[in-house]
């Protein structure tokens, strides 16, 4: 039990500076594909704490490689650097009554935070381990950057990945088991256009691109077994004036579903609707900006190993019943290449992905515990 109370000893006594380490990764702002800065304050943190090998890689990633053998397996343990805002500024930050204010905060700032902590206490009391592990805080993990930094991970170590953690939730209960692939399109409708009076009859972008959300709105998705998929036109723009003939629009169009099988059909009926829709005097041109896949063959045995150890660590940390949902993480990509992961909370927060964000800093203690009890399913003693 020396290994419990020093490790609560520790938690304790890291409270502070883990809130400090929110605030300065607060301070540095994070769009994906501008991870540049926040990367280098985690290395050099790393470096600084028991790191030395921590590096930056192609993608933005920072991997700080724990017991890691040339040839041996690894586990990953991430947690995802960049920001849905574009902002280029620091956002604004404030603290009232033990709850931070700021967006990022809790995704995935504050879940970063915990990580580095914790692999601070792993390193610097070296505790022994049956595989290499990686930290990873890794880039592009919110909407356009479409899981770049993970890719290139499980690109880099896929074949020797035993598991994979993510730590990108939003309550400590929550546990993200099955992954919700999606793909993503911007369709621009092009016709001759003209003036709204003299050139009366001729076809209009908007009329087309209309006609096509008219269609989109109409397809029934597809179901296996208890699949869930949905679709939406989430922006539409386009046109010139009141008086002319839209010559150009676009659309943003996207389906989701957590079965490969379903996607795999949104993607068949889309196509076809698209041509269904392309009149002979105009174009539809379709482009696919984002596609995040579904579970591919996983070992069933495996993955339900790894969820449970996962819920084990929620039940003895909060003494709540897990929740398994679904969703759309960096675990798609090691799921979809085969390779088990979850994704867990390890702080509580909401309004994630708006201005209002915030997090509650009295969550963060048990966050590191519950991140430790994960772990100690790694630890040989
Ligand atoms: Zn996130």
């Amino acid at each position: 039990m020396a290994l419990r109370e020093d490790l609560e000893q520790y938690i304790r006594d890291s409270q502070e500076e883990l809130k400090q380490l929110i605030r300065d990764l607060c301070a540095i702002p994070a769009p994906s594909h501008h991870e540049e800065n926040r990367a280098a304050f985690c290395r050099d943190w790393f470096v600084r704490n028991g790191g030395e090998n921590a590096v930056i890689d192609e993608a933005l990633n920072v991997i700080c490689p724990y017991h890691v053998t040339e040839e041996g397996d690894v586990v990953v343990i991430m947690a995802h650097t960049d920001t849905v805002f574009p902002d280029t500024e620091p956002m604004p930050f404030r603290e009232q009554d033990g709850v931070m204010y700021c967006p990022g905060v809790t995704d995935d700032t504050a879940n970063l935070a915990v990580l580095m902590i914790c692999a601070r206490y792993i390193m610097q009391r070296n505790l022994p381990t049956a595989t290499g592990v990686l930290f990873v805080a890794n880039s592009c993990e919110e909407g356009l950057g479409n899981l770049k930094g993970c890719r290139a991970i499980v690109e880099r170590y896929g074949r020797r990945m035993r598991e994979f953690v993510t730590l990108d939730g939003t309550d400590l209960v929550s546990i993200v088991t099955r992954a919700v692939g999606s793909h993503r399109y911007r369709v621009r409708a092009l016709t001759d256009g003209g003036h709204s009076f003299r050139d009366f009859g001729k076809r209009s972008a908007i009329q087309v691109l209309a006609a096509l959300v008219d269609q989109l709105y109409r397809v029934e998705v597809p179901v296996e077994g208890d699949s869930h998929t949905t679709y939406n036109v989430g922006l539409i723009s386009g046109g010139t004036s009141v008086n002319t003939i839209a010559q150009s629009g676009e659309l943003l169009y996207e389906y989701r579903s957590d079965d490969r099988r379903c996607l795999e059909q949104m993607s068949a009926i889309f196509a076809e609707t698209v041509a269904r829709c392309t009149p002979p005097d105009g174009k539809l041109q379709v482009e696919l900006i984002g596609e995040r896949p579904c579970a591919g063959d996983v070992d069933q045995r495996a993955w339900m190993d790894l969820m449970e150890r996962g819920a084990a660590a929620v039940r003895t940390v909060t003494g709540r019943e897990p929740v398994f949902t679904a969703g759309s993480t960096d675990s798609n990509i090691p799921l979809s290449a085969g390779i088990p992961a979850i994704c867990l909370g390890v702080c509580v927060g909401g309004k994630c992905h708006t201005r209002e964000e915030w997090l509650d800093t009295a969550s963060l203690a048990d966050g590191c515990r519950l991140l430790m009890e994960f772990f100690r399913s790694y630890c040989t003693k």
